[in-house]
């Protein structure tokens, strides 16, 4: 278990300027954290309302350059879509900056050649697997959260810390509950993009699958079809104790009657779905799947646009929409 940290201090980025381009998701959270850590944050962000929402929570705000020309350190805590096309209005502005620290949090861009900092810059990943309201809410009960670590370029020798440094600062590591792994930006963006593209899916196809099943050959009511399915909870339960005892050990709160069942099927669709795997992981680790996804951003995004409709006109859908309703949910 080397690649497993779980202590550290930042005092390397003590008297550092540290700007957070974007005050979004993970940067309302980073930002926070490490000013409650005592670090001095600034905020790069475009004029509207994230800028205002900063403005309003204490911070010093500017535009994104203007952030990066004040910075040693920056954090680019903005949409994966929108970050080649932000680090070249900034690219001039890093050059001129030897030994500058550039932060992802995700390693899309850098691993598949999107951004391509200068070999003067200390690029490290420090990738959170939490969301950033759920990096608040560890934050105020005192605990850490998982990280992927990663080094693209170490310049000044001292990246690797800088990039421990920054997941303690954030609040992931050094608390009971968190963990940082030693990995890469390409191992972050096979691991991410291959959870997008197998068992996320897998889940999404098979519970519409079993809806319409049920639903259209059994007659069921789509009611009880939807609570069974995910409306009653039960599934986040099943997830939640997986986290804390184990995928396996977890199977021992359902009936045996659940455990043969699962057991035999998975045994069914093993084979199935290590192909699917396979052939997924080939797609993104070759880069193919990234130029895909590129050429569907230059069309405008017109499978994906064409996707939300057909799923959210589904029956599924719309028997959701009225549960939700009686049940007082949010749809
Ligand atoms: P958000 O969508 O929450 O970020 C929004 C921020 O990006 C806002 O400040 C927004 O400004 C800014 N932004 C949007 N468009 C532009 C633009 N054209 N020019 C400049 N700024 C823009 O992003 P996340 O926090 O979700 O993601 C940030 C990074 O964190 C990504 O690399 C992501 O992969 C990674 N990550 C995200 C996780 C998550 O839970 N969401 C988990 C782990 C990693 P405005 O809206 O004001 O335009």
């Amino acid at each position: 278990m080397g690649k497993l940290i779980l202590e550290g201090d930042f005092s390397l980025l003590k008297g550092k300027n540290i700007a957070v381009i974007g005050y979004g998701n993970q940067g309302f959270a980073q930002a926070s954290i490490m000013r409650d850590n005592g670090l001095n944050v600034i905020i790069g962000n475009i004029k509207d309302e994230y800028y205002k929402k900063a403005e309003k929570d204490g911070f010093k705000v500017y535009e994104i350059p203007e952030a990066f020309e004040r910075a040693d350190v920056a954090l680019m805590l903005i949409p994966d879509e929108i970050a080649p096309e932000v680090y070249k209005s900034v690219e001039g502005i890093i050059m001129k900056k030897e030994g500058f620290i550039l932060d992802f949090a995700s390693g899309y861009n850098v691993a598949f050649g999107f951004i391509k900092p200068p070999s003067t810059t200390d690029v490290i990943m420090v990738a959170p697997r939490m969301i950033g309201e759920g990096i608040v809410l560890l934050h105020k009960e005192d605990k850490g959260y998982p990280v992927l670590l990663g080094v693209s370029n170490d310049y000044s020798g001292k990246a690797w810390d800088y990039a421990k440094s920054l997941a303690t600062a954030v609040g992931a590591i050094g608390k009971p509950g968190g963990v940082a792994v030693m990995s890469s930006f390409e191992e972050e963006a096979l691991l991410d993009l291959l959870s997008e593209h197998t068992w996320a899916p897998i889940l999404v196809s098979a519970i519409k699958a079993y809806f319409d099943v049920v639903t259209e050959k059994y007659g069921a009511s789509p009611e009880a079809a939807i609570l069974e399915l995910y409306a009653s909870g039960e599934l986040a339960e099943i997830a939640r104790a997986m986290a804390d005892v184990g995928i396996f050990e977890q199977m021992k709160f359902h009936s045996t009657t659940s455990q043969y069942g699962q057991f035999t099927r998975a045994e069914k669709y093993y084979d199935m779905l290590k192909k699917i795997s396979e052939e997924e992981a080939e797609k993104i680790w070759n880069g193919e799947f990234a130029k895909e996804w590129t050429l569907e951003q230059l069309a405008g995004k017109p499978v994906l646009n064409r996707l939300w409709k057909k799923y959210t006109e589904s029956k599924l859908s719309y028997s959701e929409s009225s549960l939700f309703k009686v049940l007082g949910r949010k749809k």
